[in-house]
Formats: C-alpha cells, structure tokens, sequence
C-alpha cells in the first residue's frame, strides 16, 4: 500500500508517537551494558511504553513474538529478545521499536556499544548515524526515493562498509510497512516521487564486511553471512515542502 499524504490530526498523532518512541530507545540504551540480557532491555521498552500510553507495534506483528527487535553484533535486525542471551563487553546492540498511538505507527532504530567499545565499531556505529542523516537531508517535496538512497550510499561506500540490500525503508503510519520501499543504494534521479505530508521510515544497515545476509533457523533474526559486525540507525520523518520533520527524537 502506497504512503498515504498524513492529515493533520494523523501527523499529530504521529508526534506523539515518535515522540513516545524516542523516550524509549533513550531509556533503554542506558540500559545497556555487560550482564544484561536482551529480554530485560525489550521487557523495559513495553513497560515504559506501556506507562507513557502508547501500545508495541511490533508485538505479535505477523509472528514477531516481543515488543523490542534486539540484534547482537553480526545479527543485522529482528534479533529475538531472550533470557539467555546475555550482553558482553564491547557487544553492539541494535535496538529496533515500533509505537502505535491513536492508531498511528512510528518505527525506529538505534546502535550502541555495551561497555568498553572497539573503535573500529564506535566508527562504524558513527558513518551508518551519518549515513541516515545524509539521508534525511535530501528530503523535501518532489524528492525521488533514489536521492535518498544515493545519498547514504555515498557516505557509507566511503567509509568502505558493506550496505545490507535485502532490508530496506519504507512508508510508515498507518501500516509498519507502507509502500514506496526506500533502498539503503540506488542512483539519484531515479525511483518514486515522494511528496510533503508522506511519512517514511529511513533505516541504512551497514557491516564491517560484505552486504549479504541471512536468517537464522529461528525465522528471524537477520545475520550477516560473513559474520562481520553490523549496525542499524533508523528514523520515521515527515517530508515537508522544503526539507523534513525527524518525528522519532527527542524534543529538545
Ligand atoms: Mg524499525
Ligand atoms: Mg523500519
């Protein structure tokens, strides 16, 4: 289904969501450190959602069995949360949320280091946020999804990562996923007109080795098929005639 363009009152809704959404990830990455498990960090995310008034939306979302996707170093997305799984020194924890509030989605994603961080992860986690930026910075009415997906492309071919293809952005808002897809490459110029008062989700997921990836016997959890180390930043935002609304970060 193509992404509608919002009514007001939906992108107000939206705000509230996203808003929502950032306390959240903001909560529950300093939450994050060695000996915690990834089902205390997704139990804390609903809870505190839960408290703020907005529901999971990725709970039960076609099967997907917990609020919060939490993947662990070569786990690019989807990662399930598990008591068992217990965060190490220098893990990279990519924390993926999805809010539902007066029937309006937001998703977003974010990357942080458990304890003492390797630099060359901290430096990985930094190009794939810019890339995401980079991104963001192309949008304004009239953008072509290939504008954005170019843009990100640059930054991280640059920086010399692996661009995982399989997984790309998306419409947002009514639906978890809404069509255009919005690829992490791509030539500018080309692909869908996206126009002010659509809502997209922009979510570049870069590795320190190849692009490919695959899921595990779980049915899930997306892993890079070389192992390298992966990361994941991701933003819903509201195009505007002249640029873009970041709907999923904290108001200042
Ligand atoms: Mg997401
Ligand atoms: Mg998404």
């Amino acid at each position: 289904m193509y992404t509608k363009i919002k009514t007001t009152a939906e992108i107000v809704a939206m705000r509230t969501s996203g808003d929502m959404l950032a306390q959240v990830l903001s909560v529950v990455s300093q939450l994050v450190k060695p000996g915690v498990s990834t089902q205390f960090l997704s139990d804390s995310a609903e809870k505190e959602l839960r408290a703020l008034g907005g529901e999971p939306a990725f709970l039960n979302y076609q099967g997907f069995p917990e609020a919060l996707c939490v993947s662990v170093n070569d786990e690019v997305v989807h990662g399930i949360p598990r008591n068992s799984t217990i965060l190490e020194d220098g893990d990279i924890v990519s924390m993926d949320f999805g809010v539902r509030f007066e029937g309006m989605i937001t998703d977003s994603a974010v990357s942080v280091i458990a304890g003492k961080a390797d630099a060359k992860d901290e430096a990985l986690l930094q190009a794939t946020k810019k890339s995401l930026h980079r991104g963001i910075a192309q949008l304004k009415d009239g953008v072509r999804v290939g504008d954005i997906a170019h843009a990100i492309e640059k930054e991280l071919t640059k920086a010399g990562y692996g661009i995982v293809r399989e997984l790309v952005g998306h419409g947002v808002g009514h639906h978890v996923h809404e069509e255009p897809n919005i690829p992490n490459y791509g030539k500018a110029g080309t692909g869908p007109i996206l126009k002010a008062g659509m809502t997209i989700a922009i979510e570049p997921m870069a590795t320190r080795g190849d692009y490919r990836v695959e899921i595990d016997s779980d049915g899930w959890t997306v892993r890079t098929k070389d192992r390298s180390r992966s990361a994941h930043f991701e933003h819903t935002v509201l195009i505007t005639d002249d640029g873009a609304e970041i709907l999923t970060q904290l108001a200042n």
